[in-house]
């Protein structure tokens, strides 16, 4: 298949003696997983399986056959890789860092920069320095990601900025397909594709190359495929792929061009949304983004955060997206809104110098962005928004939620009002997308007999079993075509019945409800 581009051999560096400096035994032993601990509880990840596995160990070769057989130059710059890491598992760490180091031609790599976010244990630093090429910092308060990337970018000395998750494993040629369409056009953000290290197993899968990023008007990224058009306009499958949004963990960016851009939201906390932020001013500040087939990295994607969030996971996420929001989509920030009532009552901060920021790069509008890089995103017709108490006679609809948990209790409880407002935990919202939200928080049904309970648990768009129709005063769950209803197997008193599903039967006045506008 097709000739070689061009050929220039690559010198793989002989890294044995500088190893002997680092006694990764030792490191690894400090802190292993201990027989009867759970293995996930402390990355959300299977620990013990991880460690294993060797730090260095072979994985396959993903690419497409044709990546195989491009070659490319050692005139490229070096570019400086920044790994920002909060408690993260030594042997995965290790691993990343060791993968790098393995299979990355050693004229590419400036450095290593680690940024390590306050992790509980400061040892980190001071052990893998000894590591050839890896500089570390340590913040003396937790930052988050974007402060921790801001501040490895910083000091970074190469002319590209390389970042890369704290459990990733680079796989062969990975860095040299990057670096060379950054360096073709320094305006080019580029990825490589994402493989899947499996959280169970730590085995590594090859992922779908026929994909980029895309997301709702939630602002809640997800992979889309290529439609067939585009499918078919792809004649060669190491051709890069232009991506509406990147996933945000992984990417190279020429250091100037990420300063002039404004380098992140410095005001955005922990971790989410600033792959958004990121997204939106590279395409409409004169940027592109785009995936790059030929080059791959396995991440180990994980189903939640081990770590606390200070202000809250979904505090946290609603800030940083309202933040984005806000600054970068126009009139169109009204359907985020729409999909996410309740944001629009949170604070967010000041955002005047993102503001000053985007007049002064003169980018373009959130319009022109949905022209031209997202068409696909389709604006919804109807954006507003239904807001009030969901109520039964003299009774509401009451969640009964526990701090930062992501599931909570439903109740119909009498209605409360506090200061002649309705109580919060009373205010329901209904979507254009048909959910009933509170919060992040969104009315949904696990199993579809009748009499089965009636949850709030996490809104995930498109997902049916999150979606109700109202008619008339009956509130019909779309996938099961039950009706929502309370009976009294709660705890038995009519002051505290249960929320459940059950046929519709228009004669009960327990599936009677009335929405009374906040
Ligand atoms: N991280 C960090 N500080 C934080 C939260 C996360 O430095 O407060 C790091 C984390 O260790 C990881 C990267 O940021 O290397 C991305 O976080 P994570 O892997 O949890 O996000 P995901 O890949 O699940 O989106
Ligand atoms: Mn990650």
């Amino acid at each position: 298949i097709g000739e070689k581009k061009s050929v220039c051999p690559i010198l793989e560096a002989d890294w044995d003696d500088l190893w002997d400096q680092f006694d990764e035994r030792r490191y690894l032993n400090a802190k292993k997983w201990r027989v009867g601990d759970d293995p996930y509880k402390l990355h959300a990840f299977n620990q013990r399986e991880s460690e294993r596995i060797s730090s260095n160990r072979a994985i396959p070769d993903t690419r497409h056959l044709r990546c195989t057989l491009l070659m490319y130059c050692r005139d490229l710059p070096p570019t400086s890789i920044i790994i920002t890491f909060h408690n993260e598992a030594r042997s995965t760490l290790l691993r990343t860092i060791r993968s790098v180091l393995n299979r990355t031609p050693m004229n590419l790599i400036k450095e290593i920069i680690l940024v390590d976010d306050f992790s509980n244990d400061p040892g980190d630093c001071e052990e893998l320095i000894k590591l050839p090429k890896v500089k570390c910092l340590r913040n003396d308060q937790r930052q988050g990601l974007v402060r921790s990337r801001i501040r490895g970018a910083d000091v970074a000395q190469g002319t590209t900025l390389t970042f890369l998750d704290s459990h990733c494993e680079v796989n062969r040629d990975w860095l040299q397909p990057l670096l060379h369409r950054v360096k073709e056009d320094y305006t080019r953000v580029v990825c490589p594709v994402i493989d899947i290290i499996n959280l169970d197993t730590f085995s590594y899968i090859e992922s779908a190359t026929e994909l980029r990023g895309g997301f709702d008007w939630s602002l809640h990224f997800q992979w889309e495929q290529l439609s067939p058009e585009q499918k078919a306009q792809r004649l060669d499958p190491s051709e890069p792929i232009r991506t509406p949004i990147i996933a945000g963990g992984l990417f190279v960016m020429d250091k100037s061009w990420f300063n002039f851009l404004g380098k992140y939201d410095m005001d955005m906390d922990i971790w989410g949304g600033e792959n958004f932020e990121m997204s939106f001013r590279v395409w409409m500040c004169g940027g592109s983004l785009e995936i790059v087939p030929c080059s791959r990295v396995g991440h180990v994607f994980r189903k939640k955060h081990p770590y606390v969030f200070p202000d809250g996971n979904a505090n946290t996420y609603i800030k940083n997206t309202k933040r984005t929001a806000e600054v970068w989509m126009d009139e169109y920030k009204q359907y985020f809104y729409a999909a996410r009532p309740f944001a629009l009552e949170r604070p967010f901060g000041d955002i005047e110098s993102r503001l000053d920021l985007r007049r002064k790069l003169r980018c373009q509008s959130f319009k022109w962005y949905l022209e031209n890089v997202y068409p696909e995103l389709r604006v919804p017709k109807d954006s507003s928004i239904q807001k009030g108490t969901i109520r039964q006679r003299q009774k509401c609809l009451e969640s009964q939620r526990r701090k930062n948990q992501e599931v909570s209790n439903l109740k119909l409880r009498p209605c409360v009002k506090i200061k002649g407002e309705d109580a919060k935990s009373q205010i329901w919202a209904f979507t254009y997308t048909q959910q009933i939200i509170q919060e992040e928080l969104c009315l949904s049904v696990i199993t579809f007999f009748p009499g089965a309970p009636v949850v709030l648990v996490l809104c995930k768009n498109g997902d049916d079993k999150q979606q109700w129709t109202k008619t008339g005063s009956r509130i019909e769950h779309m996938a099961s075509h039950l009706c929502l209803d309370t009976d009294l197997f709660g705890d038995g008193t009519e002051n505290d019945r249960e929320v459940v599903v059950n046929p519709c039967e228009s004669s009960l006045m327990s599936q009677h409800w009335d929405m009374e506008s906040h």
